[in-house]
């Protein structure tokens, strides 16, 4: 193994309850898998939701299995383009965070709070970790090379777990900071 991590860069999605999904596409529908993520059971699906602020709204792709919470990832400029907050935070850590509304083909949902940026991470195996010599929720920062963006992130949130398969995350703003785009890699700087 090298010590570069591939770098993704996630677009806007939405991640559904199942009971969230069954009012927004019709009681007993199942997501439909268009491709399958590096992390080991998630996919993105074939559909499709409405995501409505106070400005305007957009689209974007539900993200599959079902989740405990509704949550919706948009980078800060999704988030202002259609005047809703979404404070940086940790996929799962939705308490507080922005409203919206989402509207699918067959209902809405109001939602008082699951709007977020998520907050950048690298996502490892526990060998992985290891070999990085990294643990569960440190925080590192993250050299890219670019063709004239080339950048260090920081306040990059290093999670393990079995489930995981290492690939760090970044949003479309992220990634258009470091202009980044294709198979890029990232080291790890202490
Ligand atoms: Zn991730």
């Amino acid at each position: 193994m090298s010590d570069k991590i591939l770098i993704e860069t996630s677009a806007r999605h939405v991640h559904v309850t199942k009971e969230h999904l069954a009012i927004l596409f019709g009681e007993g529908h199942k997501l439909t898998n268009k491709k399958d993520l590096s992390q080991p059971g998630q996919f993105a699906c074939e559909e499709k939701v409405t995501v409505v602020g106070p400005k305007n709204s957009l689209k974007a792709s539900i993200l599959g299995p079902e989740r405990p919470e509704t949550q919706v990832e948009l980078s800060l400029t999704d988030a202002r383009s259609i005047g809703v907050v979404a404070p940086v935070r940790e996929s799962g850590d939705v308490a507080g965070s922005g409203a919206c509304k989402l509207v699918g083909p067959c209902g809405e949902v109001e939602l008082t709070e699951g709007v977020i940026a998520a907050k950048r991470h690298i996502h490892f195996a526990p060998a992985d970790a290891e070999k990085f010599g990294v643990e569960d929720k440190q925080v590192v920062s993250v050299k890219v090379d670019t063709d004239g963006r080339s950048l260090i992130f920081g306040d990059v949130v290093c999670r393990v777990s079995p489930k995981y398969a290492l690939a760090m995350h970044i949003d479309t703003d992220e990634a258009n900071a470091a202009l980044a785009s294709g198979e890029i890699y990232g080291e790890i700087v202490k």
